[in-house]
């Protein structure tokens, strides 16, 4: 019998408030939420694998301009866009990962060819890119990416040492982490998750996020569960949040709601580190928490309706 399938989504968390959300607004983020699980659920129920469908979900939201991925990126401070994907097989503990590069359309569907095809795990920049020239992606002109909301909000803040997380402050919108994400179980039980941002705006000296770390911003493993994080990259580095929730599961025996209760709504506020995740478990078992006033997300499982929310319950 084939197992249950399931998928999440997210584009981000943070200061997310409904005072400055328009009703229009809303409905085109959910639109590009819903699209993106629309896109991974359909490959799930032909019974293709958990990888194909959180790749395909993440391509969705790279190319919808709301989110900072892909083409939506922020700028850095020298006004271009560096991105950072990663992906990952729980099957098979396979990973792919790439930092700091330009140009390409889908830095996703890169972190998967650097797994299936490059012998290594981890590239980055220039020469990551050459990779990529090399395995026949296009790319993009930088014209591409150019997004005049990001644009406005690098001009708030290009002229100082400061970077922000997507978005804080000056447009009233508070702190926002628009990285994408996405995680699924597929009908033979085999997890997978990935996640790709354009990182910070105002980012200099090839600053790299959680996004690409492989246990800090995504993880999947079988045995235990699937994470994609979005949040504040730095604390999430330091308190290896993906691995941590796994490593409780798998060490501890705790459910998979509360390794998650404990990491982000415990651990990581005593922290300090604002964000959010989203999580499945080898039983399809979705979590969705944050501890920031919301996150982009959206799940679905087998042929239930699609749920997609942005703040608290
Ligand atoms: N975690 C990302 C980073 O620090 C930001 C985000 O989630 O939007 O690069």
């Amino acid at each position: 019998m084939k197992n249950p399938f399931a998928i999440a989504v997210h584009g981000g968390a943070g200061t997310i408030l409904k005072s400055t959300m328009t009703p229009e607004k809303e409905l085109l983020y959910k639109q590009g939420l819903t699209q993106a699980i629309e896109a991974g659920n359909a490959l799930l129920s032909e019974g293709k694998s958990s990888l194909d469908a959180v790749e395909a979900a993440v391509i969705a939201l790279e190319n919808f301009p709301l989110f900072n991925a892909g083409k939506g990126a922020v700028f850095t401070n020298k006004g271009t866009h560096e991105m950072d994907a990663s992906i990952m097989n729980g099957q098979t503990l396979e990973a792919g990962a790439v930092s700091g590069i330009s140009k390409i359309k889908n830095p996703i569907a890169l972190a998967r060819v650097i797994m299936d095809k490059s012998g290594h795990v981890f590239l980055a920049g220039t020469d990551a890119e050459m990779f990529a020239q090399q395995m026949g992606f296009a790319f993009e002109p930088e014209t591409y990416f150019f997004e005049e909301t990001r644009f406005k909000q690098w001009q708030e803040v290009k002229d100082s040492h400061g970077y922000q997380l997507d978005h804080s402050g000056q447009h009233g919108e508070g702190k926002k982490f628009g990285t994408v994400g996405a995680v699924a179980i597929d009908q033979y039980g085999n997890l997978a998750a990935a996640t790709s941002t354009g990182g910070m705006t105002n980012k200099r000296f090839g600053r790299i996020g959680d996004s690409p770390v492989i246990g800090a911003g995504t993880y999947a493993n079988n045995q235990t569960c699937a994470i994609s994080c979005t949040g504040h990259g730095e604390y999430f580095i330091r308190a290896v949040v993906a691995y941590d929730i796994s490593c409780l599961m798998e060490y501890k025996g705790y459910t998979l709601k509360q390794a998650c209760d404990y990491v982000v709504k415990d651990k990581l506020v005593k922290f300090g580190g604002e964000g959010g995740l989203i999580a499945i478990d080898k039983f399809g078992n979705i979590e969705l928490p944050f501890n920031s006033e919301g996150m982009y997300r959206a799940c679905k499982k087998n042929g239930e309706e699609t749920v997609v929310k942005i703040y608290e319950d």
